[in-house]
């Protein structure tokens, strides 16, 4: 039962991700999570690192939206001087604001990736529209709020499901 909860690819790392094996799966756009993703769930904006590599994505022509569950004032205040769009207070895994940046990205679910760092919210959004999806470890855990807290324990009850069964692995992540 706990499947939909596995990513296609873990990373430690946003930096770790593979452009040009990303383009050559098909993929054309990126829908990313932002706290303790793309930084640390108390920094209010992107880093120089950061800001070099989503540089390097828009040279590989991808297209990427911020999906984020955090409010308007804090995901507003990250994306709009990176002049990247947004779909603030998320609720993922729900699907709408995944469609919703479906649209704004006018691709097809098969030509999209969803990088985050939760399996609750961004990897079952992401698989359940048939996204290809990358966890990848959260930046800052000692920052996360209490419904991502939340989220943890239901993660661990899975992992264990799924080590059991021989879906996951510890050292899977590079
Ligand atoms: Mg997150």
């Amino acid at each position: 039962m706990f499947e939909r909860l596995l990513p296609n690819l873990r990373l430690n790392s946003v930096y770790d991700l593979d452009i040009e094996a990303l383009a050559r799966r098909g993929i054309k756009g990126i829908i990313t999570d932002l706290d303790n993703t793309l930084v640390g769930a108390k920094e209010p904006s992107a880093t120089p690192r950061l800001i070099k590599w989503l540089d390097k994505l828009r040279e590989h022509g991808f297209k990427v939206v911020i999906v984020s569950n955090n409010n308007e004032t804090r995901v507003s205040r990250f994306a709009e001087p990176l002049g990247i769009t947004f779909v603030h207070a998320a609720r993922k895994p729900a699907n709408r604001a995944f469609k919703k940046a479906l649209q704004m990205l006018d691709l097809a679910e098969d030509q999209v990736a969803v990088l985050g760092d939760q399996m609750m919210t961004d990897v079952l959004g992401g698989n359940r529209l048939g996204m290809y999806t990358v966890l990848v470890l959260p930046i800052s855990p000692k920052d996360e709020g209490i419904g991502t807290r939340i989220n943890r324990i239901m993660e661990r009850i899975a992992l264990r499901s799924l080590r059991k069964k021989g879906l996951w692995y510890e050292e899977e992540t590079n």
